[in-house]
């Protein structure tokens, strides 16, 4: 068996990205007796606030990178969307401190890219056509038919970067309104509901996942989850083996988010990935002895994983936008347990903290 070395207390794990995925990720490293710095181009961000240090930087800047990979002893990232380029120059010069690497950000910021790599393993995904120009979309709602939807290949978060094409009539409409970019164009999932699997993966290999949880979107972005998802255990087992297949065939190091549509018969189709942690997990920082930013923190520092087994079942709400002036209230319920953010701005739509409220375990 290979032996790792794992990163001692007091080494330092740098983390890309400012957000509260940094901010939970620091607090669980420093929890371990590490230090977190993080980087990214705001000040005073929600991770910042818990870091050790905090470098303002470009993510295209190659030098800063550098300087950021040579003061941290591993590198993890809590968002896809980075800019990949100068990143991957940096990652091969400081051979191995990028964890998951920069290959698994690549293929899973590009939807062509991700849909593709699923595929090939022989996971399902929805329908899909590559979208490069108008001639492709035409020919993918074709095939397709409609309605579909065209999402941009890059850059998409909570439903941005999207539009249902309802009827033929509608493409231009929503391909301009994208502004041409390249897409894809996905066949609409009649689906019953949104689950996903968290499945954390060490330097050894060995992989640990938590239970597949229910998701509820409002107006696209994640409201509520519910831990675990009421699923008959055969459908359960599945998603859990696909979720552990693709990480396993990523080579991951991390934590990856698998996001699937369950069809009424016990179908799974796999829509997103994210190589990290994921707001659907949110409910094992307070329900699991091991959190998904501890197994992160575990796995990028070269520890083994610990126990993602759950003590308690649970249901997280996020707090989007004005729902986090509540703040007083939900701390006055003693059964609600609090998560804010540090953001000085609640705009709509905005992530500003979440609340998991606990319940007996019951059943696997
Ligand atoms: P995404 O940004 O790909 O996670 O999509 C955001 C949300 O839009 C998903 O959580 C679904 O609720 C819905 N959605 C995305 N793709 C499809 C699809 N192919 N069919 C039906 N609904 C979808």
């Amino acid at each position: 068996m290979t032996r790792i070395k794992a990163l001692a207390p007091g080494a330092t794990l740098g983390i890309l990205g400012n957000g509260q995925l940094g901010r939970m990720t620091a607090l669980a490293a420093a929890r371990l007796g590490y230090r977190a710095h993080c980087f990214g181009p705001e000040a005073d961000s929600p991770a910042a606030q818990v870091c050790a240090r905090a470098t303002v930087g470009d993510y295209r800047d190659e030098a800063a990178l550098t300087a950021f990979f040579a003061a941290c002893d591993a590198v993890t990232y809590e968002f896809e969307n980075i800019p990949v380029e100068a990143l991957t120059r940096v990652a091969k010069k400081a051979r191995g401190k990028l964890r998951p690497s920069a290959a698994i950000l690549s293929v899973c910021q590009d939807r062509i890219a991700e849909k593709t790599f699923l595929n090939a393993i022989g996971v399902a995904t929805a329908p899909w056509r590559a979208v490069r120009s108008r001639a492709d979309l035409e020919a993918g709602l074709a095939a397709l038919g409609a309605p579909a939807i065209l999402k941009t290949a890059r850059m998409g978060y909570d439903g941005k970067g999207q539009r249902k094409i309802a009827k033929p009539a509608d493409a231009a409409r929503a391909h301009a309104e994208l502004g041409g970019a390249i897409a894809v164009l996905e066949g609409f999932v009649d689906f019953e509901r949104e689950i996903s699997v968290i499945v954390a993966r060490d330097l050894a290999g060995r992989a640990r996942a938590y239970v597949p949880v229910e998701n509820r979107h409002k107006h696209h972005i994640l409201d509520e989850t519910i831990a675990p998802a009421r699923l008959p255990a055969a459908v359960a087992r599945k998603a859990v083996a696909t979720a552990s297949k693709i990480a396993r065939e990523l080579d991951l190091v991390g934590v990856v988010a698998v996001e699937m549509f369950l069809s009424e018969g016990g179908e799974i189709r796999v829509n997103e990935l994210a190589p990290r942690p994921h707001n659907s997990g949110h409910w094992t920082i307070d329900a699991c002895a091991v959190s998904q930013f501890e197994q992160t923190v575990r796995a990028v520092m070269g520890l083994p994983l610990g126990d993602p087994a759950r003590h308690s079942d649970a249901k997280m709400k996020n707090l989007i936008g004005r729902e986090a002036d509540a703040w007083a209230k939900i701390a006055a319920d003693p059964k609600a347990i609090l998560h804010l953010y540090g953001k000085a701005e609640a705009r709509p739509g905005r992530k500003m903290g979440h609340v998991t409220r606990l319940g007996p375990r019951k059943g696997r």
